[in-house]
């Protein structure tokens, strides 16, 4: 889970795991939670999202083609690493390259499927939020439900187009930079 905000109070949430610590943050910050994104539907960044839509009010969003897997407990996983959970559809459905204005917050949609149908990247000013598409030591998997090791390799060429500026902030393990990602990547697409 990744919360950005601004002086003026104002948040989004990229995948809503933990309702407790976002409740705590929330109130030590002052915030208002404007959107919540979700880079794809599996179980592991999605956890808390329906307490955290009751609890904050706020707008889901999510590229299209993973909102169905949302309500399927097999193809969400949750079925496979907890307990059988489905979850209602988001809000808003997204597209590549479609720019979200909310609020403070202008985020910018990479579709790169492969990981999952609708796995995507939201970009906020310099920060990349990657989900499980990429990873400081790696790619995600593409063995899962709708998983497509062509469709990563295409994905990942999109890597290879953003300012190297660009600071990277993936789903699981440590923060990096888009020019460690495109040193890494060049090992899959070379
Ligand atoms: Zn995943």
């Amino acid at each position: 889970m990744h919360l950005v905000y601004k002086e003026s109070g104002q948040a989004i949430v990229i995948d809503p795991i933990d309702s407790n610590v976002l409740s705590q943050l929330i109130q030590s910050h002052k915030l208002t939670i404007c959107a919540l994104f979700l880079t794809h539907a599996h179980y592991d960044h999605i956890v808390d999202l329906e307490k955290i839509r009751s609890m904050t009010n706020a707008p889901s969003y999510i590229v299209s083609h993973d909102n169905p897997l949302l309500s399927d407990p097999f193809k969400n996983v949750s079925a496979w690493i907890s307990y059988p959970t489905t979850y209602q559809s988001c809000d808003h459905l997204l597209s590549h390259e479609d720019t979200v204005e909310t609020s403070d917050f202008s985020v910018k949609v990479l579709h790169t499927p492969g990981h999952t149908p609708g796995s995507a990247c939201f970009l906020v000013e310099d920060a990349l939020f990657t989900g499980d598409t990429v990873m400081s030591d790696g790619i995600g998997r593409c063995d899962l439900y709708g998983g497509n090791i062509n469709q990563m390799l295409t994905s990942l060429q999109l890597f290879n187009t953003l300012p190297s500026s660009t600071r990277v902030y993936p789903g699981h393990g440590n923060n990096t930079t888009i020019s460690a990602i495109q040193s890494m990547i060049r090992y899959y697409t070379k």
